[in-house]
């Protein structure tokens, strides 16, 4: 069956003239489908045997909310959802003072084996559909009954591991007749696949490129991260430094704050020393422990002596503000206290 959802506007009117229909009603198949209807049934300007036809060919995918959970602190929203093979994934609606935000996942668990994070815990399951991306947004606005007009990619799952689903989605949420959502308003967080960072460059999306990195040491990064036996630091920011020039557009690194991991004067020097020059923005974020390893969040006062030491380097920094902290918001943690 076609997940009708997950199509462009031309190839539901090829679709559509498959089964000897008129070429504009795609268009009206596309609109409804982003008003959310669940059945062909409710497409109702469409002959009861064109949806008999569309029915026999395709289906509409839904997913279901099967646990909320609402911040009381910050009014921080966390869905975790249920796929149509039973898979669960998260999304988190966040809200902030230049509109909502919502964080969605990409795959149904995550293969990168990053030791820190809770997304990974249980593996990899799945790649999401386009389909199953646009639904988190459709269904947590429908829920939340308010308008998403920012998208980061920072979810469940390595984005770029699922490239092809994910530029469609990208492209579908930014359609005039899909979601309309401004590129600029899309941020794709990777834990730095090279190829995969330079395919990016290639495609004409002027989204905001979060990038983790955690470590300018490769030591220190393969020891919290397996990508970095693949490619090494400079590798990465070598591909950092080619998608700044291709697209001109400024790059976010993250960098979780370890205690006694990566947080030392000399880690940000040489964090310092690597990212000196460079169209780009440092997002500390104290680690929020989970799982196996016995990690610790720094401590203020290295928090702010890293940030100093960064900004003799010349570069922009902050320290990420911490949402949904009573409703274990950040991704990963409710789907895996989920599974069995
Ligand atoms: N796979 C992508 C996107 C998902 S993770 C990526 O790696 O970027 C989103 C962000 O949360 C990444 O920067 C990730 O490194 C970070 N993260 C994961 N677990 C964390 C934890 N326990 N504490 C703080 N940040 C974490």
């Amino acid at each position: 069956m076609i997940d009708i959802l997950s199509l462009y506007p031309n190839e539901i009117e090829e679709l559509v003239e498959s089964l000897g229909e008129k070429k504009y009603r795609a268009s009206q198949i596309f609109s409804w489908l982003y008003k959310g209807v669940t059945d062909f049934s409710q497409m109702t300007n469409l002959s009861k045997t064109f949806i008999a036809k569309l029915k026999e060919k395709a289906v509409i995918k839904q997913i279901t909310v099967e646990k909320k959970l609402v911040s009381s602190i910050d009014g921080t929203v966390k869905y975790l959802f249920t796929l149509d093979d039973g898979e669960k994934i998260e999304s988190v609606l966040m809200r902030y003072k230049h509109g909502n935000t919502i964080c969605i996942s990409t795959q149904a668990g995550c293969r990168m084996g990053c030791s820190f994070c809770a997304s990974t815990m249980n593996g990899w399951r799945r790649n999401l559909t386009p389909s199953e991306m646009l639904l988190q947004i459709m269904k947590t606005e429908a829920d939340a009954g308010e308008k998403i007009s920012n998208i980061v990619l920072m979810g469940i799952g390595e984005p770029l591991d699922n490239y092809d689903n994910v530029i469609r989605f990208i492209r579908l949420a930014n359609h005039k007749d899909g979601l309309n959502i401004g590129m600029r308003h899309i941020s794709l967080s990777t834990c730095g696949l090279v190829d995969k960072i330079n395919r990016l460059a290639e495609e004409d999306i002027p989204l905001t490129l979060s990038v983790s990195l955690h470590a300018a040491d490769n030591e220190v990064r393969r020891s919290m991260m397996p990508v970095a036996n693949k490619w090494t630091v400079e590798e990465l920011i070598d591909a950092c430094k080619r998608y700044i020039e291709k697209t001109g557009r400024r790059i976010s690194f993250e960098y979780a704050m370890i205690q006694g991991v990566n947080d030392s004067v000399r880690d940000a020097e040489k964090l310092g020393k690597l990212l000196s020059g460079m169209l780009c923005h440092v997002n500390l974020i104290p680690i929020n422990p989970v799982g196996g390893k016995n990690y610790k969040k720094s401590e203020k006062n290295s928090i702010g002596v890293f940030t100093r030491t960064l900004e003799k380097y010349k570069i922009n920094v902050t320290v990420r503000r911490k949402l949904g902290s009573d409703i274990d918001a950040s991704c990963g943690q409710l789907r895996a206290s989920h599974s069995s």
